[in-house]
């Protein structure tokens, strides 16, 4: 807890949810499964191993715990994520369910989506109130696609895609690069969201997969992908912001986004919080250990929640920073939501 002679805030008076560095969460990444249709090299463990099904928290739970987030801790944005959310049956009457929490302020409900099932539950999404979808797509080449994702094949996604857009719902477009596998792709996808007009963000590869498959040198970091995307682009650099990715405007019309967690870390002004399928609770992507929320919820004890809520964010560490030489996570994305 706090030292009396750094300068960090106070913390007996924390009306919101705040760490020791004074970062104030105001989002939540809800994994509804740790499931997946795909295989992603850079996500999945080989082999892996589902959660028992008894382990994972029914709709109700957690229903009541976006409710504590946003009633009691300040929590604006929900993002529904996975392992794959639409695999999980309900995920749609979900959406719906969460509706109920915007008079307490619940003012954005979006989904991470691998967009294979997007086709279909993209107007059914729209219609029980989500917001918006951030859908992967590492590759618009079939085979580079199929190799990155284990199988998934694109013309899905890129139908499913088509499907959020005629719902109405708004459609971002996240791809992972990593040396020898899709580094190609990043002109080519560049092209695709600008002739699409979809926003479009390349992350950096991060050391959280399940295989031991990375490395530093798979990470294709911010400049390498700024430097492909200029052979094609007139590029300018943006303003930087609160959001995690940096922005360049591209032949002064259109904005690409890079997160770039390895290579160059915005851990400064991170305002999210991720509570895994099972109700653990990680205070960032790069912590070790998740806080377990389900004993105190199913127990009925909402005292205690409060504060393994509150002191799990306090002691939130400073982020990817102080992770770097520790290299791989113990627990692999498709758990953590991303
Ligand atoms: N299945 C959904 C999807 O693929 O969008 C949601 C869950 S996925 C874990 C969320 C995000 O994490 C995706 O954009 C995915 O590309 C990203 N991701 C997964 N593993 C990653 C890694 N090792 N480094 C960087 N991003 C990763
Ligand atoms: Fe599944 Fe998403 Fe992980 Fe790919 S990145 S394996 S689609 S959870």
């Amino acid at each position: 807890m706090k030292d009396a002679t750094t300068s960090e805030p106070a913390s007996p008076a924390r009306p919101a949810l705040i760490d020791r560095f004074g970062r104030i969460k105001k989002k939540l990444r809800l994994s509804l499964t740790d499931r997946c249709n795909y295989r992603c090299l850079y996500c999945m463990p080989e082999c892996p191993v589902w959660k028992p099904r008894a382990d994972i928290l029914r709709f109700e739970e957690l229903h009541a715990l976006v409710g504590l987030f946003v009633g009691q801790f300040g929590i604006e944005q929900v993002r529904i994520t996975g392992g794959e959310p639409l695999v999980r049956k309900g995920a749609t009457g979900f959406v719906e369910m969460l509706q109920s929490v915007r008079p307490a302020g619940l003012r954005r409900v979006s989904l991470s989506t691998n967009g294979a099932m997007l086709s279909r539950a993209a107007a059914p999404l729209a219609a029980a109130g989500l917001d918006d979808v951030n859908v992967s797509l590492d590759a618009v080449s079939a085979e580079i696609f199929s190799r990155m994702t284990g199988g998934g094949r694109v013309c899905e996604v890129l139908r499913g895609i088509e499907s959020a857009r005629r719902a109405g719902l708004g459609v971002k477009i996240n791809a992972v690069i990593i040396r020898g596998l899709n580094q190609e792709q990043v002109v080519p996808l560049t092209e695709w969201a600008v002739a699409e007009d979809l926003p479009l963000r390349f992350i950096e590869f991060m050391p959280l997969d399940g295989r031991g498959f990375w490395s530093e040198d798979k990470v294709v970091a911010e400049k390498e992908i700024l430097a492909s995307v200029s052979e094609r682009f007139d590029v300018s650099a943006l303003p930087r912001t609160n959001d995690p990715a940096s922005y360049y405007l591209l032949d002064s019309r259109f904005q690409l986004g890079i997160i770039a967690t390895v290579s160059n870390p915005f851990c400064a002004s991170c305002d999210r919080v991720r509570l895994t399928a099972d109700g653990r609770l990680f205070s960032c992507l790069f912590a070790s250990t998740g806080v377990d929320l389900r004993e105190a919820l199913r127990a009925g004890r909402f005292d205690a929640l409060d504060s393994l809520v509150r002191d799990a964010i306090w002691n939130k560490p400073p982020g990817f920073i102080e992770r770097r030489n520790r290299g791989r996570g113990e627990v692999s994305m498709n758990v953590l939501g991303g």
